[in-house]
């Protein structure tokens, strides 16, 4: 009665409507059901039809993780109870002694975890600019154990080649995961250019409707699987039934989204590059874009995100995001609506200032989340804004 949990040829925008269901017995049900029983009757001791406890297995999150993993194109996907539930159940593969090389411009809350958490059980951590691949080698010491990768990074759509980088990594035994959360496996497949794991903030686009915090990791390491599927279990950071439900919901239109997100961002980059009042666009779709033909050959869009500079500071930008009508003021991004934040002051408070400052956020830095509204309301919007922040 189940279908075949991922149709083997078929592409993106059938796998995202039907990867990992499965026809409810019972009923036929066309939707996966929501099971919300934390325990399953066995016939007899240690006899269980799959599913004992639902920390260890849900039907409803098997299905979210067949799904995950389909878009992915990788053989095993695991669900979080966020991004950064992910993230420590990856890195708590590692063990004391061991360093972490990451890529400069990350998420604030990776940042934190590695520097604030992991370094005190003895995990060191290394944060390198490797928008240049050559850079790499030499921060890979014997005691590296882990590249993480974040591309298109947060908040400066940073893009590294992720191939290059890999190539280098294996070449070292070192394992490669890629935070994916920017691009969606619509626009981004990681495991296909050699990254041993993808990581996703299922929060952003994945669900893309601003009403769940979960987390994703897909591979296609067997042994990496393995150690994910005990330490998932093990450490407990897994989503409950009614937001898996949630997240698989979200998927269906995943294609669609990312489609209409770029379209909508890829013109307000293209204007607001050109408005007297932004200094800088930082959009990987943009020619100025620095690595805008890595971006071109590694990605199949360039996504909903983008970051400027506003001529002015500190002031500037806060009467800028202030004034904004349809944008709202809020962290996190890739849900249908429109989001504006100020990273130096928000989502990127945690990293020091000196550290900031040299990475390139500064006090001008604002960050936007574009969404699925009609492009010329958010247009109109952003000019009404800029007006009023520059206004004497
Ligand atoms: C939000 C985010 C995370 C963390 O995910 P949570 O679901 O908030 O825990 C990690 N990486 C990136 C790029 C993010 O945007």
């Amino acid at each position: 009665m189940s279908k075949p949990a991922r149709p083997p040829s078929a592409r993106l925008d059938t796998l995202a409507i039907h990867a990992g269901h499965e026809l409810d017995a019972p009923y036929g049900a066309v939707m996966q059901p929501i099971v919300l029983a934390s325990t399953f009757a066995q016939a007899a001791p240690g006899e269980h039809r799959g599913y004992e406890y639902s920390r260890s297995g849900n039907p409803t999150r098997a299905a979210l993780e067949r799904a995950l993993a389909a878009l992915e194109g990788g053989r095993d996907g695991f669900a979080f109870s966020s991004g950064l539930g992910a993230a420590t159940t990856l890195l708590s593969t590692l063990r004391a002694g061991d360093r972490v090389v990451s890529s400069d411009d990350v998420y604030g809350g990776s940042y934190r975890l590695l520097k604030n958490v992991f370094s005190a059980f003895g995990i060191e951590s290394l944060f390198v600019d490797l928008t240049n691949a050559a850079s790499l080698s030499a921060a890979l010491t014997p005691n590296t154990t882990l590249l993480w990768l974040e591309t298109p990074s947060n908040p400066l759509l940073k893009v590294v080649d992720i191939a290059a980088l890999a190539a280098e990594a294996r070449r070292r035994n070192v394992p490669v995961v890629v935070d994916n959360t920017f691009a969606s496996p619509i626009f981004q497949n990681p495991l296909a250019l050699g990254a041993t794991a993808v990581l996703h903030s299922t929060t952003k686009y994945i669900n893309g409707h601003s009403d769940v915090v979960g987390g994703a990791i897909v591979t296609n390491d067997a042994a990496l699987a393995d150690r994910l599927r005990f330490l998932q279990n093990a450490m407990g950071a897994v989503p409950s039934p009614m937001d898996s439900y949630l997240v698989l919901r979200g998927i269906k239109t995943l294609p669609l989204r990312m489609r209409r997100h770029a379209e909508n961002a890829e013109i307000l980059a293209g204007r607001l590059e050109g408005h007297a009042r932004v200094q800088r666009v930082y959009y990987p779709g943009l020619p100025s874009h620095p690595q805008h033909a890595l971006a071109r050959q590694q990605m199949s869009g360039f996504g909903g995100m983008l970051s400027m500079d506003l001529a002015g500071g500190l002031v500037e930008a806060k009467r800028f995001l202030s004034n904004l009508r349809l944008f709202t003021l809020a962290e996190s991004l890739g849900g249908v609506e429109s989001l504006a934040e100020h990273p130096a002051l928000m989502t990127h408070a945690s990293i020091p200032d000196s550290v900031r400052k040299a990475l390139g956020i500064g006090d001008g830095l604002v960050r936007l989340s574009v969404g699925l509204e009609h492009v010329e309301d958010l247009w109109s919007d952003l000019q009404d804004a800029l007006n009023e922040a520059f206004a004497p």
